[in-house]
């Protein structure tokens, strides 16, 4: 996996896509391909009472990526220094075997350009010393984003002040 972590906190998540929209926003990207995109789960009753969540779903930059392993071009591409799983725009084909082969449809279509765009963690932004646009822009700050050794516990410091009613 890739050494960082993108953390949403959904407890606090009010599902205002701004995360969304500066990931678009970053990536010049117009109408069609989220490659950060918010789920709406709901609202449904449960035992008498409406709930719904907000889902966040971006790229889960996985350890052995089947979208690298398909992409005949070499365009999807690992980094070595930190794991990252990025597209190489110049040489993606737009076959759209990394759509096919990712199973949480990661990879996203760019009818602009005829090419797939993806989650990468804003690694422009990264190399700058940045933080990803979406973990910048979040308005309630639930979206945190670390080295995945670093990051903090916010569910286990909830579950913790809950268990002693503080
Ligand atoms: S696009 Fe899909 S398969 Fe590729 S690294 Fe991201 S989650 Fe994994
Ligand atoms: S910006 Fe934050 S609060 Fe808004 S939808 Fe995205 S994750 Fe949720």
């Amino acid at each position: 996996m890739s050494k960082y972590y993108l953390f949403q906190d959904r407890k606090r998540c009010i599902g205002c896509y701004s995360c969304t929209i500066a990931c678009k926003s970053n990536k010049n990207l117009l109408t069609g391909p989220k490659p950060v995109d918010i789920i709406p789960i709901g609202p449904t009753f449960i035992d008498g009472t409406p709930r719904a969540a907000f889902v966040l779903m971006p790229c889960f930059h996985c350890e052995d990526p089947w979208c690298v392993a398909v992409c005949p071009t070499g365009a999807v591409q690992k980094r070595t220094k930190d794991g990252i799983v990025f597209v190489d725009h110049a040489l993606c084909i737009g076959c759209k075997s990394c759509m096919s082969a990712c199973p949480w449809g990661a990879p996203q279509w760019n009818p602009e350009t005829g090419k797939v765009v993806k989650c990468d963690y804003c690694k422009d932004r990264l190399d700058a010393g940045l933080k990803p646009a979406c973990a910048t822009i979040c308005t309630t700050h639930c979206l945190q984003f670390g080295e995945a050794n670093e990051t903090p516990d916010v569910r286990r410091e909830r579950y913790a002040r809950e268990m002693v009613g503080l």
